[in-house]
């Protein structure tokens, strides 16, 4: 959606078809933590009217690990940048709204089924074909734009981890006033923030795990032991929402193949420790628009041709900033008291030494 309002904006037809209705894809509760350049690339086309009024900037994050607690300040740290607490949900919300409100053609319950690169380039769909010099490939993981890259015209970089993080919703104040991380020998737990009455918690949990083996009491048991530090209280609310997230990292290089440019999930995916999902799909949304207004404008393809060259340095950097936090956040099953102290020493390197918390502070915000 930022890239169909980027190209409508500069006058570029451009169609959108997406497989689910727009009430189905609001009701998917995922990312809530934008980088500073997300909300900047959005502010720039006046799309971030709302997001600037209801988000809540967001500067502060601690670590708990071994019964003390870290805050690292990361927004004074990397210049005054901070993230937006902001869901994603109301993101596409806000970005549907706009490109409808602009005339934009979008056509919700229409799953592309089959792609043709040629010339033109096509999509089929169950109930549409629309023809095309460009394909945006931006149907996430499952999607068959990925899948129509042909054979050998990309090299796909994957890695699975031994555990998954049940992500919870719950109706309920935040206990904190930034997110915290918390490393416990029982695995790691997440307080996060979304709106002033409904917060995010993460836990890890083997992958084999099913989520009958979580009802409620588990959770907040499990969230109270992890998360515990004297002193401090974890409120409790009732729970709406909860999933079962593998975790996993993939690439796809390159990005593009003729007409196929994909963007987001659909390119990459990323473990959410580190909060880049999103924020990757929305900054290739934004250079695949440059590339395409460029040659729309000028003629010249070079930008356009150095889409995926000009993302995977940015997409690997993220991806070993969110391997980073993976590892030093991960308690293994098989690991000796040795590896668990290499750990905290890891974590508290943020507390003893500034130059690794404005290393670390950069790389959380997102690099610009
Ligand atoms: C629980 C959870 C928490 C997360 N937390 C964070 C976070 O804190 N920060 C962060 O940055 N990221 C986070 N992420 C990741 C983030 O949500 C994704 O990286 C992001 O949604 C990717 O955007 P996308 O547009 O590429 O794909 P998607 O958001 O998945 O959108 C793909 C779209 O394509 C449509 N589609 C799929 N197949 C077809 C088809 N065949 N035909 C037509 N349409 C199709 C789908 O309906 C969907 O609307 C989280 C994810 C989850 C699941």
């Amino acid at each position: 959606m930022l890239l169909a309002n980027l190209l409508r904006e500069a006058g570029i037809d451009c169609v959108v078809v997406d497989r689910s209705s727009r009430d189905d894809i609001f009701r998917r509760s995922r990312a809530g933590l934008i980088e500073w350049r997300s909300v900047q690339i959005m502010r720039e086309h006046g799309l971030a009217d709302r997001l600037l009024r209801e988000g809540v900037p967001h500067g502060k994050t601690e670590f708990r690990f071994a019964g003390q607690s870290v805050v690292v300040d990361y927004g004074q740290l990397y210049g005054g940048r901070t993230h937006w607490v902001y869901p994603q949900h109301e993101v596409v919300s806000d970005l549907q709204d706009a490109f409808a409100a602009a005339g934009g053609e979008a056509h919700y319950e229409q799953p592309a089924v089959k792609i043709e690169l040629g010339e033109p380039a096509v999509i089929h769909c169950d109930g549409l074909r629309v023809e095309c010099g460009v394909i945006a490939g931006c149907d996430g993981f499952h999607g068959v734009c990925r899948t129509a890259l042909p054979a050998g015209a990309a090299r796909e970089y994957h890695k699975d981890y031994t555990f998954a993080w049940l992500a919870t919703l719950a109706t309920v104040a935040p206990s904190t006033e930034h997110i915290i991380y918390a490393l416990h020998p029982s695995g790691f737990a997440g307080h996060m923030l979304r709106t002033p009455t409904v917060c995010r918690f993460y836990l890890q949990v083997p992958h084999t795990d099913l989520l009958s083996e979580w009802p409620d009491e588990r959770i907040w048991a499990e969230l109270h032991t992890r998360l515990a530090l004297p002193g401090w209280t974890l409120r409790e609310g009732p729970i709406f929402d909860r999933t079962l997230f593998p975790m996993a990292s993939h690439v796809t290089e390159p990005m593009q193949c003729g007409p196929l440019f994909l963007t987001g999930d659909a390119a990459h995916i990323i473990t959410p420790a580190g909060a880049k999902g999103m924020n990757l799909a929305l900054q290739d949304a934004a250079e695949l628009a440059a590339g395409l207004i460029e040659r729309a404008r000028t003629g010249d393809n070079a930008r356009l041709d150095a889409y995926s060259a000009t993302r995977l340095p940015r997409i690997w950097r993220a991806q070993e900033f969110s391997y980073w936090m993976v590892t030093a956040l991960h308690p293994g099953p098989d690991d000796d008291p040795f590896t668990g102290k290499l750990r905290e020493a890891r974590l508290d390197h943020l507390r003893l030494c500034e130059s690794f918390a404005a290393n670390f502070a950069e790389n959380y915000v997102g690099l610009l």
